[in-house]
């Protein structure tokens, strides 16, 4: 008896193979009718037997190819249409607006690697080979629906071998829409129009010449990473003192020679998303010292595009430096006129190609903390996969912090967060940050009803706001923001208590936030407590140079002969009269205090570098930590950040290890966090801001917190940086809005 039936799928189910899929298993199930792409994902229509119309669909489920992401999947029974005899691939479906999700791009497959490696093959050595199942996706689509004229794959004209395999449904290619051979695809260039391009490129490398090297979503400066003065000269071209390069490394194997790598991490490093994985340096660095100084810890990555499998196969290195290609502070360079001006005084070698690159895209840095991944970067290989919202966020746009900034789109139920942008302190990244967004509204279909600001009133991203005809902008504080997209991402919405420690905010009372407790759910919050205020002598000065910020904690607290003995390194150069003094409770310029009190760090060339290499000096055997214990006033938590740097103060003149002193101030961290979960009755804790990428803090705080009971909520998606604020933004003013909604109807009845 014949049965038909028309099934609805979405998700990620565009550019992913799956409509082959579709044909492939409507074929086994000796079925008729068609499949095609419409803007909402792919629309089905089968007829056949009973059982196998529902073989197939289980089948459908059960067996999606692995970039696949269903979301949703209807079937309806429906009439037989007889006049259907076969199986068929439909032309898209355009017209309404795009619902789709958009594919990410990931690493070059196994099997396109082999083809790639094979004398033999057609595509031998083809550095742009790829299939329905890898290669380039976000970073060249251009508009939706996504077919070859949508992406910037479409200037190059398929060769008829080419085509036969695109239209083939048997072959690994149909409807792969980057697809491309030596004769038809894109081609290598050199900057300089020398020949053989990747030949030069290997030898000028081998020479200790820095490479620009043009990938997947930009260019990376590249050179060999044990060539210390070649890392040198990439340090000093660039203007990178001290921030850590990241390494590509030959393959997992390799990458064990250089750190400890566990399973975990290994596993990452070899996903499809090919993040740069942050690990353990081994005792004894294989690579050059410049490439990570004062950090024990290195970024490592695999190579992804078949550009990358093919510089190191041909030019057999185990690992090549490659750090972002751009002028600090700027965004990554992402066209060849735009790299060749700009890089032009870092590489001596440009190897381009012309495959244009339609959003740029920084690689993702993700690190192990307590057995599972979390982002401290996300970008390709990882946008723009979606996040879910528990309420309608249609037509929200937020904009983000101002460092490491991200903007989020709402559609129905669902949140796209950007790539991470930088920090907004230019108008290339401003621009940068316009592109993204306007990019992604196009390609999600979403016209903005309500855009949604940090509070802090300077920020760049006012520039974005269209000039009238809106809804009047939405603004939400900075640190809820981080609670809000933490409990968000857990899908929790009750109030909870929340720990946000982070670097400087500007606070509902208008000084800089930064280590708060708060109660947060979605909607807002009410602050708790707080780290103890800190002097910040001379402003931005104080950041960058930490030990201001424990002189002042400390003077008057601590004889100063000791005092000016112990921060010797206070040079005359930084004792000039301090004349702008905002106070601060941020947990980030703790750390940096205690790691100038250690005699760690002096000065920041980075953000964040205080605090790393203050990580990297700790003792994690020692267990002890500092007596001192957070304190009510009048009502109000008080973490009593001048206390502890005294007893460190007073440890590091009893000659105290520096390693254990260290160790102790992150285990006094975590004991105070788990204080006041124990004393605030609480049996579920957030954990958001940028200071829970440390490892130690990470870890050492959720072992005190579980040991007492409480269920830890932590960012799993985005980073718990800044990267996370435009996601708990846009929920914040999704939850209002639909508070706002259920109030009106409530009134109504
Ligand atoms: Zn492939
Ligand atoms: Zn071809
Ligand atoms: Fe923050």
């Amino acid at each position: 008896m014949n049965r038909a039936g028309q099934i609805r799928v979405e998700g990620t189910v565009q550019g992913v193979g799956f409509r082959p899929f579709v044909y492939r298993l409507a074929h086994q199930h000796r079925l008729t009718g068609w499949t095609r792409n419409d803007t909402r994902g792919v629309d089905i229509f089968i007829q056949g037997a009973e059982k196998d119309t529902a073989a197939f669909l289980e089948e459908l489920k059960s067996t999606a190819p692995p970039l696949a992401r269903i979301t949703r999947l209807i079937s309806d029974e429906v009439a037989p249409d007889s006049t259907i005899t076969d199986f068929q691939i439909l032309e898209s479906a355009c017209g309404e607006a795009p619902m789709v999700d958009i594919a990410r791009d990931t690493s070059i497959c196994f099997q396109c690697l082999e083809e790639m490696n094979n004398p033999a093959d057609r595509r031998f050595g083809h550095p742009f080979i790829n299939c329905t199942n890898c290669g380039p996706r976000y970073t060249i689509i251009q508009k939706l629906p996504y077919d070859r004229p949508g992406t910037t794959m479409a200037d190059f004209e398929m060769c008829a071998a080419c085509r036969k395999e695109y239209e083939d449904p048997s072959t690994r290619r149909f409807h792969a829409q980057p697809v491309s051979c030596p004769d038809c695809g894109p081609q290598l260039s050199l900057g300089e129009g020398l020949d053989d391009p990747l030949e030069t490129t290997i030898a000028a490398l081998r020479a200790g010449k820095i490479v620009a090297v043009k990938g997947l979503g930009g260019f990376h400066l590249c050179c060999c990473a044990d060539n210390e003065e070649a890392v040198q000269q990439l340090r000093c071209r660039k203007g990178r003192e001290a921030r850590p390069f990241a390494l590509m490394v030959r393959d997992a194997k390799t990458a064990s020679q250089f750190a400890e790598v566990s399973p975990k991490e290994a596993e990452l490093l070899e996903s499809i998303e090919r993040p740069i994985v942050v690990v353990q340096a081994l005792e004894k660095k294989r690579c050059a010292p410049s490439v990570a100084p004062g950090v024990n810890t290195l970024g490592i990555m695999l190579p992804y595009t078949p550009l990358h499998a093919l510089l190191f196969s041909r030019g057999g290195f185990d690992a090549l430096v490659m750090t972002s290609g751009n002028v600090s502070g700027l965004p990554l360079c992402k066209d060849n006129n735009e790299a060749m001006g700009l890089l032009k005084g870092m590489a001596d070698v440009f190897l381009l190609h012309d495959r244009a690159i339609q959003t740029r895209l920084d690689d993702s840095i993700v690190r192990v903390l307590g057995g599972e991944p979390v982002l401290l970067r996300r970008a390709r290989g990882y946008v723009p996969a979606p996040l879910p919202a528990p309420f309608d966020v249609d037509g929200l746009v937020a904009l983000g912090g101002i460092m490491k900034s991200t903007v989020c789109v709402g559609r129905g139920q669902t949140a796209y967060v950007s790539q991470y942008i930088g920090t907004l302190e230019n108008i290339e990244t401003l621009e940068h940050m316009e592109a993204t967004l306007n990019h992604l509204m196009e390609v999600l279909g979403v016209d903005p009803m309500t855009y949604v600001l940090d509070r802090h009133p300077g920020g760049f991203q006012n520039y974005l706001l269209p000039k009238g005809g809106l809804n009047e902008p939405v603004r939400i504080q900075h640190h809820h923001a981080h609670a809000a997209a933490c409990l968000a991402e857990n899908e929790v919405r009750e109030p909870t208590l929340c720990f946000v420690f982070d670097g400087l905010g500007l606070g509902d009372d208008g000084t800089l936030w930064g280590g708060e407790i708060l109660m947060s759910d979605l909607c807002g919050s009410r602050r708790l407590g707080h780290l103890e205020l800190l002097d910040l002598p001379g402003g931005d000065a104080a950041t960058r140079y930490p030990g201001r910020i424990a002189y002042a904690a400390l003077s008057g607290l601590v004889s100063n002969a000791d005092l000016n003995r112990v921060l010797y390194w206070l040079s005359s150069n930084d004792r000039k009269p301090l004349p702008n003094q905002p106070r601060t409770s941020s947990i980030g310029r703790l750390f940096d205090a205690v790691s100038a009190l250690l005699n760690v760090c002096h000065e920041q060339t980075y953000e964040g570098q205080a605090a790393m290499e203050l990580e990297a000096i700790v003792d994690p055997n020692v267990t002890g930590h500092y007596e001192v214990e957070p304190v009510k006033e009048d009502g109000l938590w008080l973490l009593p950040g001048k206390a502890l740097l005294i007893q460190i103060f007073q440890a590091l003149e009893n000659g105290e290890e520096r390693s254990a002193i260290a160790a102790k101030f992150h285990r006094t961290l975590a004991r105070w966090i788990a204080a006041v979960a124990r004393q605030e009755s609480a049996t579920r804790v957030g954990l958001s801001g940028g200071c829970f990428q440390n490892r130690l803090l990470f870890e050492w705080t959720r072992s005190a917190l579980e040991e007492q009971g409480v269920e830890v909520l932590v960012h799993r998606r985005l980073s718990p940086g800044d990267e996370c604020i435009s996601y708990g933004q846009l929920i914040t003013a999704g939850a209002r809005r639909a508070n706002r909604k259920n109030k009106e109807m409530n009134a109504c009845v």
